[in-house]
């Protein structure tokens, strides 16, 4: 079955210093291989993306990128910076490659400026965002101007896990929770949910947010979100669900396991979930014979491996 992947990680020059101190706690043969994969463009990915039946990949900055960058113009630049590269990328092996937009929240006017000209100009199919910038997260008022511009384009947004500002001191002693094991999920979550009850798809109801993650646990949580928005008086047009469903859409990047897949079509829709891998930092031959092999009818497996990313990042693809 051919696939479109959207959650497809690479570095470019600029960026390297941003990466680096998250990867720290790695041991350095398996650092050098990752980061051997992530500055590839060429054979190591184009190699394991035809194994995995991959034909096209949706390149994305590996996090956090500029928006832990402190100093706002710094970060405006070299975000463009990185889209450029990224672009001259692309151009080698456009029947491979598109991308999504790096994008330096620390200046909301900025951002909304550099996602039209990556998506009018560098012809990107929407951006992707590492978790909150500098503390701050995507429903804040200040980030109208990014989502008006986002739904003004129907570009879509993936919001992609990143360290929370300080980790949680419930975890306690327990490193091993943080991050992807449970911490990013929790954070990422957390971070489309202020989005939902903060009114963003309210005041931008054609914005579409993209999670990983068969949706960080979102899917599983529908009615429950439903039943406590009544107890405390949660003021919105529609019940949270009905955001989840219409503005969030997930890929299974990182979640090769039936369970979650079966719950994310049955809440979501089968229009609604997405293929993708998480290069390099997961299996690519993993993601793909999961895809291949996953039970399902054959309508669904090409919905969720290319039909639903065609349809939605609008690509032509037959
Ligand atoms: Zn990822």
């Amino acid at each position: 079955m051919k696939k479109i992947a959207l959650e497809e990680h690479f570095m470019s020059p600029g960026l390297d210093e941003y990466w680096r101190p998250t990867m720290a706690d790695v041991p350095k043969p398996i650092y050098d291989g990752i980061r051997a994969r992530l500055t590839d463009f060429g054979e190591l990915r184009l190699k394991e993306m035809d194994d995995a039946g991959i034909e096209l990949a949706i390149l994305g900055v590996a996090g956090p990128g500029v928006q832990v960058e402190p100093d706002a113009r710094r970060a405006t630049f070299k975000a463009a910076e990185a889209n450029d590269f990224l672009a001259a990328e692309i151009a080698k092996r456009p029947e491979h490659y598109l991308g999504f937009a790096h994008i330096a929240l620390q200046d909301p006017n900025a951002a909304a400026a550099e996602l039209d000209r990556c998506v009018r100009q560098l012809g990107f199919k929407g951006a992707m965002i590492n978790g909150q910038t500098l503390g701050h997260y995507l429903d804040e008022r200040q980030f109208d101007p990014f989502w008006a511009k986002a739904e003004e384009l129907g570009a879509p947004i993936y919001l992609h896990p990143a360290d929370p500002v300080q980790m949680y001191q419930s975890f306690g002693a327990y490193k091993e929770l943080q991050r992807a094991t449970w911490g990013w999920g929790v954070e990422t979550g957390t971070h489309a949910l202020r989005m939902v009850f903060g009114g963003v798809f309210d005041r931008f109801p054609k914005a579409l947010l993209l999670l990983g993650h068969l949706g960080e646990t979102l899917p599983f949580m529908l009615w429950r979100l439903d039943s406590r928005a009544k107890l405390y008086g949660v003021k919105l047009k529609r019940e949270p669900s009905d955001y989840v469903r219409d503005n969030i859409a997930v890929t299974i990047s990182g979640m090769f396991s039936k369970e979650p897949v079966e719950c994310s079509l049955a809440a979501l829709g089968k229009s609604r979930v997405m293929f993708s891998a998480d290069f390099p930092f997961e299996s690519i031959s993993e993601a793909g014979h999961f895809m291949d092999r996953v039970e399902m009818d054959e309508d669904t497996r090409a919905d969720i491996a290319w039909r639903n990313a065609a349809r939605i990042l609008k690509i032509d693809m037959k």
